[in-house]
């Protein structure tokens, strides 16, 4: 068996293939430290199931438009699909398939029972009503409802997706099968079965790694500079968790901006400021507006991507001085731009490792729901630390031990469970 000449799915533009060449790019960089199971690479390289649906709504005036969902099942070897739903006006098939394929390794990297999948709608958010948010979820779902369920595939949060996405999910889908399903989605409001520490666990994940990955290299934590790019569910979460372990965020850029302090942002305030409706980050006192281009020189130790993929570029690598990146986005690094900050010394503490804190809470989630037995949230955060720590002192040995990226270590790790998996349960027919 060897890697078939079309391992490239026909339905996607050779020519651009977007986040998805970023995603096939990692895979053959782990593939020469696979040994035999290499031989299953295009188990990697295909994802077994890409469904594309349309999504026609009545807007608030009457007329109706029709938007165009995804819902992709990369691997499912190990356990259900698992992985969110982004509403955003730049969303691909090709996007939805590489950030399904990460989300195969990095459940496979954390050992959780599931395999990957992702989804979401081409659409701006900004631009819907409530009413007509709730109906392109509830249509979306109804159409992605023939794949998905508590033991084949389970949605959670992404970019612009949230609790009250999560909830209209859910009884959309239990509407359709006739019976309350909580299990089918994570992320869920505490009311519907959500779980507690869900809401901060990618942001409180982000922190564990980058705590474990300091301890390792000897950098102080109290007083350490941070970066952050997204100040939504996973930024605001990370900057509040490392600010209240004495780091200090200098930096912070979203959509509206960047802004800047060297003395330090306070993320509880800016937090408060922002849900309060009182302006921008911009409009937030005591910060200093720069060029968002200036963004990646900021002077720090701790540089935390949290938005949307492809940022840290062969253009602006060469100007990052931060020791330690932390990827709180998935995608955020291409291969060009992590070569060059490897060059520079950098520790770039990858994705499926960085942001798998949400995913594991989610799985807590999924395990509640399924025996309707709550834990508390002390005990959510001490089993999430261990598992993240567990999980990183794996990847960080084996990357001692074989000289390897951190990434590629992770791939490593995880691409042997998936394919292992994935010979043990052999080709049907
Ligand atoms: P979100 O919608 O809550 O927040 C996104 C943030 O990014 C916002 O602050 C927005 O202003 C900012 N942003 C968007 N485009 C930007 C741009 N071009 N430049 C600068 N800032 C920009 O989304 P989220 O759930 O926090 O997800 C952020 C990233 O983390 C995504 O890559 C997502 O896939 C990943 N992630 C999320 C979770 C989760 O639990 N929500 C889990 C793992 C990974």
């Amino acid at each position: 068996m060897s890697s078939s000449p079309n391992a490239l799915p026909s339905y996607l533009n050779p020519d651009d293939l977007g986040p998805w060449a970023t995603y096939l790019e990692q895979v053959d960089r782990v593939l020469p430290h696979l040994g035999r199971l290499s031989v299953w690479a295009d188990t990697l390289r295909r994802p077994k199931r890409a469904l594309i649906v349309d999504v026609p709504i009545h807007m608030d005036d009457g007329t109706v438009h029709h938007f165009e969902g995804y819902r992709v099942q990369h691997n499912v070897s190990r356990g259900p699909g698992k992985g969110g739903v982004r509403y955003h006006p730049g969303v691909t098939l090709s996007e939805v398939m590489a950030l399904a394929g990460w989300m195969t390794v990095k459940n496979a990297a954390l050992n959780l029972p599931y395999g990957g999948a992702k989804g979401g709608i081409r659409v701006d958010p900004g631009q819907l009503s409530l009413s007509e948010l709730e109906r392109i979820t509830r249509r979306y779902t109804s159409e992605i409802g023939i794949i998905i369920g508590p033991d084949r595939d389970i949605p959670a949060p992404d970019v612009n997706t949230n609790e009250r996405v999560m909830a209209w999910m859910m009884d959309t889908y239990s509407m359709n099968v006739g019976a309350t399903s909580p299990g089918v989605v994570t992320g869920k409001p505490l009311t519907l079965g959500g779980s507690l520490g869900r809401r901060d666990a990618t942001g409180r994940g982000c922190f564990v790694v980058a705590r474990e990955a300091m301890r390792r290299l000897g950098m102080e934590l109290k007083g350490a500079r941070v970066a952050l790019q997204g100040f939504g569910n996973v930024g605001n979460a990370a900057a509040r968790v490392f600010h209240d372990h004495g780091a200090r965020i200098v930096a912070i850029q979203d959509v509206a901006g960047t802004i800047y302090n060297p003395a330090g942002i306070d993320p509880h305030a800016l937090g408060k400021f922002l849900a309060a409706g009182r302006g921008t980050l911009l409009d937030f006192p005591g910060i200093e507006s720069i060029d968002p281009a200036k963004f990646w020189e900021v002077a720090c130790e701790i540089l935390l991507p949290a938005a949307l993929e492809n940022q840290i570029t062969a253009e602006n690598a060469g100007r990052i001085r931060a020791r330690l990146i932390v990827e709180g986005a998935n995608g955020p690094t291409t291969p060009q731009a992590e070569d060059i900050l490897l060059a520079h010394g950098a520790i770039i503490l990858p994705d499926v490792l960085a942001n798998a804190g949400g995913v594991t809470v989610s799985y807590f989630e999924w395990v509640q729901n399924a025996s309707s037995f709550f834990w508390t949230e002390a005990d959510i955060n001490a089993r999430l630390d261990r598992a993240l720590s567990e999980a990183f002192r794996a990847i960080w040995d084996l990357a001692q031990e074989r000289k390897l990226p951190l990434r590629t270590a992770a791939f490593v790790i995880a691409c042997t469970r998936v394919l292992e998996a994935r010979e043990l349960r052999g080709l049907y027919p």
